[in-house]
């Protein structure tokens, strides 16, 4: 165990919540109603270990081929330490597969297509004993129309969440997730995300959950009602210039 890192973590993890802490406060919000998602894309499995020993259970990532590599190293270091992974980045189909093997939850689930594969490999997955329960969803909403960035048209957004409820066996419809839009204050996105979530809520009342609001923004996110925060550099420190 590195000492020193052990310390850094300890202490970005107090600051970042306190920051859920007091951004509750100031809308009158429980933080028991604000999960907090740990984003370790590009930082070491040593560092999601630090995290796991510090108490977090939930961990980000980004892309499959290092969250499976990650996550299987994580699990061998803290078999008893049951963390759920999540994935928050975009997703190529052929990857659904993979992911459908270490992922407890998928954020990002943005098209009808996407979907379906998730749900042939959740079903190849609990058949093959490599997961023993439905894969959580939450559906993710484009609030800036760049395809580039992800997410689902928010016209678009009821028939993906029913085709999502339909495949109950293998997905948990959970909520709605989405990434502020860049270079603008986010607080007109969140609105938008918030009366998403409300409609979605009427189909679906099991679909409780809002993720939104990551470093920059979180505080922003839950005024606006957000039940799950994505954190990386806050917690982790800079990603440098090469990574996403
Ligand atoms: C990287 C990432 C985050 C974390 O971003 P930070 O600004 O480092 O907190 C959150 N959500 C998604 C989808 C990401 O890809």
């Amino acid at each position: 165990m590195n000492d020193q890192r052990y310390e850094e973590l300890a202490e970005s993890l107090r600051e970042v919540t306190g920051r859920i802490a007091a951004a509750c406060r100031r809308v009158g919000r429980s933080p028991d109603e604000v999960r907090l998602i740990a984003v370790t894309k590009t930082f070491p499995a040593s560092d999601a270990v630090v995290l796991t020993d510090l108490g977090v259970r939930e961990l980000g990532e980004n892309r499959d081929q290092e969250a499976s590599a990650k996550a299987a190293e994580v699990a061998a270091l803290r078999p008893e330490a049951d963390v759920r992974w999540h994935m928050v980045g975009r997703l190529q189909r052929n990857k659904a597969r993979s992911v459908a093997r270490w992922a407890a939850e998928v954020q990002s689930v943005d098209s009808l297509r996407l979907a379906d594969a998730l749900t042939k490999g959740v079903r190849a997955a609990l058949d093959a004993g490599e997961r023993d329960r439905p894969l959580d969803v939450l559906v993710q909403a484009s609030l800036d129309d760049d395809p580039s960035r992800g997410g689902c048209p928010v016209d678009d957004l009821r028939e993906l969440a029913e085709a999502v409820a339909r495949k109950s066996d293998y997905l948990h419809l959970r909520g709605v997730m989405a990434v502020a839009p860049l270079g603008v204050e986010p607080e007109p996105a969140f609105e938008m995300l918030a009366s998403v979530a409300e409609i979605l809520r009427k189909d679906h009342p099991e679909a409780t959950e809002i993720s939104a609001g990551m470093s920059g923004d979180l505080d922003q996110a839950i005024a606006y009602g957000s039940t799950c925060v994505r954190v990386g550099t806050a917690l982790l420190g800079g990603r440098g210039l090469a990574s996403p």
